[in-house]
């Protein structure tokens, strides 16, 4: 008898098992649409030119020593610039508490671990669907999740009424989680005037809105609009905590760069505040590695190389903008008998197509195109060349 025989295999990670099919196909012409990372248009991952020159600046820095604190505060200050507004007095005053995460993930984490510690008893609400990583996140935090309406499968838009109702029906005082942008795995957004409602309903209700903005850029090409959501909230005088990934607009998915942060009243609340978080990651896993945080603050501190930046970002946004386009063409040029308008209402990385699990699986046997099961298409996987051969394949499965 060993120490561990009472452990068993944990369940498959959805995308991870989309993966493994997709590899274990022999198929030369098989086709990934599962995977949420930026290719270009020949299907490449794309290092971010950008960062590459901010690579060669910072090559001969000495990283002997853990991050240095002069580094991470640049890293906070310039991404709370870039959800909340350059100008906020909030920013100007420090009334905010922030500290480098372990990307999108890892900000999270630190939000639920703070959560469960300063509200033992509070449960978060999660959109319906969301990233299935949410609910491992809070769970392991031991924070009750729940969800509130947010999907419609008819419309294959955002069900409002529905929408507003939960969060009517909430206890007051809940946390919520909210993605301001290119909603994974829908990509549905609120209209401006829809997240005014909403904003409008937490304030009467005294909820706590929790951004998770895993994909500022993504949804519009311009990171000032897909912040709108959070400065719709901010007018209103919510109290806001926000968990930044930097994995997708700049390509640094491996470098796990993000930040977490919080709103305060004060400057004595954000520095009592910011203590907490950081003891919190302190017991994880220490400080985040600096190469990344160094990578991110040369590129969001000097304001030519971000302006550049900015623009690579509206480039990816653009490519995915187009194959939208062009795949619900290429479906209403087959004369598919199904309305495809969503394809082009939806933004940002992911198209919920609306396709059941057995046409995604018919997709992966006979046609060797793989997705997750709900039928999320990543559209930053389809290109020039491979959009009309999945148009097709979509037309077989479901006309
Ligand atoms: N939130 C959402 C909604 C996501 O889709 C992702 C990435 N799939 C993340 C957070 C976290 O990503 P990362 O930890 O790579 O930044």
């Amino acid at each position: 008898r060993s120490w561990w025989d009472h452990v068993t295999p944990a369940l498959k990670d959805l995308i991870n098992a989309v993966t493994d099919a997709f590899l274990a196909d022999p198929c030369p012409y098989k086709i990934n649409l599962g995977v949420g990372a930026y290719r270009d248009d020949e299907g490449k991952p794309v290092v971010l030119q950008w960062v590459r020159e901010a690579e060669g600046k910072i090559g001969a820095t000495n990283f002997l020593e853990s991050t240095s604190t002069a580094i991470s505060s640049k890293l906070v200050e310039e991404s709370a610039k870039l959800i909340y507004r350059e100008d906020l007095d909030v920013i100007k005053e420090r009334r905010f508490a922030g500290i480098p995460a372990l990307s999108g993930t890892g900000a999270c984490r630190i939000f639920a671990e703070f959560q469960k510690r300063f509200y033992p008893d509070s449960t978060i609400y999660f959109p319906d669907p969301t990233w299935s990583n949410h609910r491992n996140i809070w769970g392991d935090a031991h924070v009750p999740g729940r969800t509130f309406h947010y999907y419609h499968p008819d419309s294959k838009g955002l069900n409002f009424v529905a929408l507003m109702d939960d969060v009517k029906n909430a206890p007051d005082g809940s946390f919520f989680l909210l993605h301001p942008c290119a909603h994974n795995p829908t990509g549905v957004d609120p209209t401006d005037e829809q997240w005014r409602e909403i904003s409008s309903l937490f304030k009467v209700k005294n909820h706590f809105p929790f951004f998770d903005v895993a994909y500022q850029g993504f949804a519009s090409g311009d990171v000032e609009r897909d912040a709108q959501a959070i400065r719709i909230f901010l007018e209103d005088g919510h109290s806001i905590g926000c968990a930044q990934s930097f994995a997708k607009n700049l390509g640094l998915y491996g470098h796990r760069v993000g930040c977490l942060s919080i709103l305060c009243n004060d400057k004595i609340q954000a520095v009592a505040i910011k203590s907490q978080l950081k003891q919190i990651s302190n017991a994880m896993y220490s400080s985040p590695t600096i190469h990344g945080i160094s990578l991110v603050s040369k590129i969001l501190c000097n304001p030519d190389i971000k302006a550049l930046w900015l623009k690579e970002v509206k480039v990816m946004a653009t490519r995915i903008q187009r194959m939208r386009a062009t795949l619900r063409e290429a479906l209403e040029r087959l004369r598919s008998p199904l309305n495809w308008q969503h394809i082009t209402n939806q933004a940002g990385m992911f198209c919920f197509s609306g396709l059941t699990r057995a046409e995604v699986d018919q997709l992966a046997k006979e046609f060797h195109i793989y997705m997750t099961h709900d039928g999320r298409i990543s559209m930053a996987s389809v290109t020039t060349k491979n959009v009309d051969y999945v148009a097709r394949a979509i037309h077989e499965v479901t006309a």
